[in-house]
């Protein structure tokens, strides 16, 4: 938790939470103020929550400003938390997203308004396509689990990240 008091981002404590057979949440923060607006809540294990504030602030804002000469003001995400297993698998293992560990990012809004897709924009031949890509490579510095659409169809629309035990970088 300690990382989380020196940076400029403000968040709220949550209390411990047990809902289910592996699911739940111990020490987590929920998100209140970053350098960009989320389009819904983000509730998050600590060590996921630093990894997505570093990121943030030397990837995504950098990789923004540098390919669009702009900042990205919001991340369109799927959410973090959720009680559920792997690709919601009725007998599958559980989702590192049960344990508020994981976020599922689909696209994000420049500061002038432009829209950019994991879904559309991914396979194309653009600067979208060229941001999404380093973003991507970028997330699995920080990251332990990054999977993007090159992985399966499952992810065609968005960029799961999460910090469980396996590094994978797809
Ligand atoms: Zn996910």
């Amino acid at each position: 938790m300690k990382a989380l008091y020196n940076s400029d981002l403000q968040y709220q404590p949550l209390a411990d939470r047990n809902t289910g057979k592996n699911c739940g949440f111990y020490n987590a923060v929920k998100l209140q103020q970053s350098t960009v607006a989320y389009t819904g809540e983000i509730t998050l294990s600590c060590p996921a929550m630093v990894a997505l504030a570093i990121w943030e602030r030397h990837e995504l804002q950098p990789l923004a400003q540098k390919i669009f000469g702009q900042k990205v003001k919001q991340v369109r995400h799927f959410g973090t938390y959720a009680c559920r297993n792997i690709n919601n698998v009725g007998n599958g293992r559980r989702s590192q997203h049960a344990t508020a560990n994981a976020i599922d990012i689909a696209g994000f809004v420049l500061t002038d308004g432009t829209d950019i897709s994991i879904q559309h924009d991914w396979q194309s031949d653009s600067d979208k396509s060229r941001f999404l890509h380093a973003l991507k490579d970028s997330a699995c510095e920080y990251f332990s689990t990054v999977l993007g659409p090159d992985y399966n169809s499952l992810h065609h629309d968005h960029f799961h990240m999460d910090m469980g035990f396996f590094e994978i970088c797809k």
